[in-house]
This record gives C-alpha cells, structure tokens and sequence, in this order.
C-alpha cells in the first residue's frame, strides 16, 4: 500500500472519491477524526469528471416547487465562489424567448425575481427585447424570438473541485487513496467494520478496520451491498450526455441557456476556451457506470437544439469534437417519470450499525451534504456534531499556477506544451504527478487536465510524449510507458469509444 491503512482503527472509511466522499473526508478530517478515504479509479473519474461543471442555484427546479434545494443551492453557490475563488468562477447565462415557448417573458422573469430573492439578491431581473438579446449573442435564431433575459450562476472544473477536498483532507491528514477498491461483502466484527481493500498498483488486498462507514459510490453504490439482488443493481439513475463542438463553428459568444425543441427540457451551450460544450441529455439508464458513454442519438438530440438556436452554424455530426456520458446517481428511481422531473435532492440512510450511504445530490450542494453526513458519523461515533468549518476556510489549489511556473524555471524544457491546440504545459503534467496523486496517464489526460474532453483523437496522439516527459517523476521503465499508453488508449475507448484512428 502507497500509504498504510493497516494496524490503527479509524474513525471513518469513505468509499468513493467523487466530489461527495471528497467532502465528506475533508469535512471529517477537519473536525479531527481519523479518516480513510479508497477510490477504485481515479478521484473525479466517475460523475464528477462528467458534469455540467455548473456551480448553480439551479433555476428549472423553481418549475417543480422545489424552493428548498434552489435555497440551499444558491447558498452554496456564494460559499464556494468565496471559498474557492480559483476554481468557482461567475457565469453570465443569456436566455432567449421565442414565441409560443413553454417558458414565456412573464413566467421567466417571475422566476428569476424569486430566484433573486432566495440568493439574497434583492434587484429586478435583467429583461431584454429581441434586439438586445441579438447583441449579446448575434448569431442566435431570429425569427418568432420576443426577447429574453439574463442571470449569473457559476461555473467550475469539477474534477479540480474533488481534486481540492481531497488534498485538504489529506493536509488535515487523513489517508486518501486513488487506484484502490473496497471488495464486498464488508463485514462487521463486534463494533468495527471489516473492509478489504485492493490496491491497483500492486493488487494487494489489505483489511481496513474502521468504526463507520460512508458508502459515497454514487451510482456504484448497490455494488457493495450485499442485499441487492441483481436486477435491483440495474437501477443506476439518469444518463447525462455533453458534446464539444468548435466554438467558432457554434459562433456563441457566452452561455446560453436553451429549452429543448424537442422535449421542452432546459439545456445549456456553455462556453470554453475554443470549444462550445452542450448539454445535457436525461434519461433512466441501466447501463453498468464504468462502461456509459453517449450514444449517436444523444448527439442528434443534442446537435438538434443546437441548430434550432444557432442555425446559421448548419453543425453537423461531423463537428462533434468529443461526446461523453455520466449517470446521475438520483435517490429515486421511477421510470414511469420524466427523470428531469425527479429531484435532485440527496438521501442519507443508515442501517444503524455505522453504514452510512448517500445517493442523489449535486455538485453544488456537497458541502451542505457532506456537513449533515459527517454530523451523522459523529452522531455513530457517540459524538454530538461539532461545527463544520468547511464553509471558512479557502480550498487549496490558489497558488498552483505559481508553483508551476517554479517547475519550469528549475527545467526550462518543461515549459514545452502539450499539444499545440491547448495551453497545457509538460510542467502541468509533472506537477500532476508530483504534488496531485496522478498515477496513470488517464489521471493526468482526463482529469488533471482535460486534453481527452477537448481533442478529437482524447489525447492518444501525445499520448507517448506525455509519458516520456512525467516518466522520471512516476517512476516508468521502458516497459511501464509502453503500458501505460495501451492502457490510456483502452481508456479512451471506454469513456469515449474508440478515438478516431486516423488521428493516431
Ligand atoms: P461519483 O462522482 O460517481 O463518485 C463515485 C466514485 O465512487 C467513483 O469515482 C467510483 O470510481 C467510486 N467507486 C465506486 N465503487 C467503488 C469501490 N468499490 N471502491 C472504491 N471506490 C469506488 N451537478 C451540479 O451541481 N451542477 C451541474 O452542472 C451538474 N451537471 C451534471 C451533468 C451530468 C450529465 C450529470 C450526469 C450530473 C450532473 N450533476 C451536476 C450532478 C453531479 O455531477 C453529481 O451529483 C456528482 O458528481 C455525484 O458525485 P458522487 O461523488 O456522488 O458520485
């Protein structure tokens, strides 16, 4: 094991390191409990490298009523732009209104007043006429459009966002591990649970000894339990696909928030550096989480409301830069409903004997979910909560540009980029491994990074010079590198599907 979790009892073992075991382990080791954290794969490698990255009160909940989860969630939109200013960063949305549209002027602008006031924002919303809405976004579809309007949510990297609670967990030092996989069944041995954990690197199976578990496995998390039986298994959540076209092919100029032409669903066509990013799709899904990936109708419902609203573009398939999937791991499970209807609220249950598992929930709200989770443990613990300060304090990561730069000034060489398209640097990469627990090349490509979401070939091609140039910090033979790019490669093709050969 790269940091032993043998011979000590802790307090809590977290399993799954997406954003919820990511803040529940920082929120734990910050109240000085012994923490435990193992992810099978990589941190972030599961939903949480796959979202919307919106940091948002999210204002189509208001259509279901659901007021409580657009409080709690605007809340935490401001707690995180204040405590991680370096990863959560204001979004201006434009939204346009078309005639006949299942969302007129009036409901529009009576959404966001009340969207306003639960933020604290005591201000009229910012209502446009036709013309104003064409010049914050010229190229947008002209005919029947009566207006529109525009907020401010916020946007992230979702997989930084992890990355940031896990290394503050583990600055408050807990144990946090990638590449390494609780096995069923866990048992219980009088007042402690027994987990086997394997680790990737050497596939050694150690025995955790730990007083309360958080199953945060997200739509993995009837996996572990032993009572499901396997149809119950199929029940993952709901399918979320995005898209990446060429920005100046879609010719946005900001975020634009879209209802379907198909279904009436809200959709967004969000902007990156170079590319336009739309999403999502939403449907109930079975499909195993390790293997979901979008399929061709998810970018024909995606490509179609591209064209509705930005039909000069004439996108095609054929602009498709990148596609890729993630399942929302929703509390409820009820195919007979729209799944977009189903809320996204979270549900902590406990079995009683310190069990603790999570589903549902959002990005935006996991510090909220993680506070009441880690109050649970404690309450197991036969502790009274005691205050959470994740709220307080800044998470780390707001110096990492600088820290880079001292890479390339100790080896110039480092400054060399990855690929000519995109501003990653090699020192980036050898950052990655050195201070950010990349062990693969995927950790480095798909999450350190985002080379796989924003290339066409997912980073295969640079696949070889990125493993020469971290190979000395990771510490790869000749034989390693080798695996390690036929591993990227199979990688690849298990998020994407295979990369486009001709690119290799
Ligand atoms: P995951 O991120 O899936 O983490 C679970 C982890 O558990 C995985 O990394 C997995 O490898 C690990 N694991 C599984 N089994 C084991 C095991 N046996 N041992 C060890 N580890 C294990 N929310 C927002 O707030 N804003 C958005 O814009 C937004 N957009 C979204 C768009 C899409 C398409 C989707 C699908 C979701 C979106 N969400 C958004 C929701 C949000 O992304 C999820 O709620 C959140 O990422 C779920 O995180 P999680 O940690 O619960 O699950």
């Amino acid at each position: 094991m790269r940091t032993t979790l043998e011979g000590r009892i802790f307090d809590l073992l977290v399993i799954g390191g997406g954003i919820t075991g990511a803040g529940v382990a920082r929120d734990a080791a910050m109240r000085g409990l012994e923490v435990a954290l193992v992810e099978k794969d990589d941190f972030a490698s599961g939903t949480s490298s796959r979202s919307s990255q919106l940091i948002h009160g999210g204002i189509r909940y208001l259509e279901h009523g659901q007021l409580r989860m657009v409080r709690e969630s605007v809340r935490e939109r401001e707690t995180l732009l204040r405590i991680a200013p370096h990863l959560v960063k204001p979004l201006e949305f434009t939204w346009p209104v078309y005639r006949r549209a299942r969302v007129n002027r009036t409901k529009l602008r009576a959404a966001l007043s009340v969207y306003n006031v639960l933020a604290g924002r005591y201000r009229l919303p910012s209502m446009y006429s036709a013309d104003s809405v064409l010049e914050r976004e010229p190229l947008l579809q002209r005919r029947e459009l009566k207006g529109g309007a525009s907020y401010t949510d916020a946007t992230t990297d979702d997989s930084r966002l992890t990355l940031a609670n896990i290394l503050s967990a583990q600055a408050h030092n807990a144990v946090v591990l990638n590449h390494t996989e609780a096995l069923r069944p866990i048992s219980r041995d009088r007042d402690e649970w027994l987990v086997k954990v394997r680790d990737g690197p050497s596939e050694m199976v150690t025995d955790v000894r730990t007083r309360v578990v958080v199953n945060a496995t997200g739509p993995w998390r009837l996996n572990l339990e032993r009572r499901w039986p396997q149809h119950r298994l199929q029940r993952r959540g709901s399918k979320g696909v995005h898209i990446a076209l060429p920005r100046e092919r879609v010719g946005n100029r900001g975020a634009v928030t879209m209802i379907s032409p198909e279904d009436g669903r809200v959709m967004f066509v969000l902007p990156g550096e170079r590319l336009t990013i739309v999403g999502t799709t939403d449907t109930w899904t079975s499909e195993p989480p390790d293997e979901v990936r979008a399929s061709p109708a998810d970018s024909a419902y995606l490509l179609n409301a591209v064209d509705a609203y930005f039909p000069e573009a004439r996108i095609s398939e054929a602009d498709v830069l990148s596609a890729w999937a993630g399942i929302r791991p929703l509390a409820d499970w009820d195919p007979e409903k729209n799944p977009s209807d189903v809320s996204r609220e979270h549900r902590i249950t406990q079995n009683g004997a310190g069990m603790i598992t999570v589903s549902g929930g959002k990005l935006t709200t996991y510090r909220a979910m993680a506070e009441q989770i880690v109050n649970q443990v404690e309450l197991e613990l036969g502790k009274k909560p005691s205050r959470c300060s994740t709220g307080d304090v800044e998470l780390p990561g707001n110096d990492r540009a600088e820290r880079i730069s001292a890479v390339i000034s100790a080896d110039a060489a480092l400054r060399e980029a990855v690929c000519p398209e995109l501003p990653y640097t090699m020192a980036e990469l050898r950052y990655g491994v050195e201070h950010e627990m990349a062990l693969t090349l995927s950790d480095l490509l798909m999450r350190r990074t985002r080379i796989a979401f924003e290339l066409s070939d997912h980073g295969v091609r640079v696949a070889p010079q990125v493993a020469e140039a971290v190979a000395a910090s990771a510490r790869w033979s000749e034989y390693a590198k080798r695996a390690q790019v036929e591993a990227y490669i199979g990688e690849v093709a298990r998020v994407f599907g295979a990369a486009e050969r001709s690119h290799w």
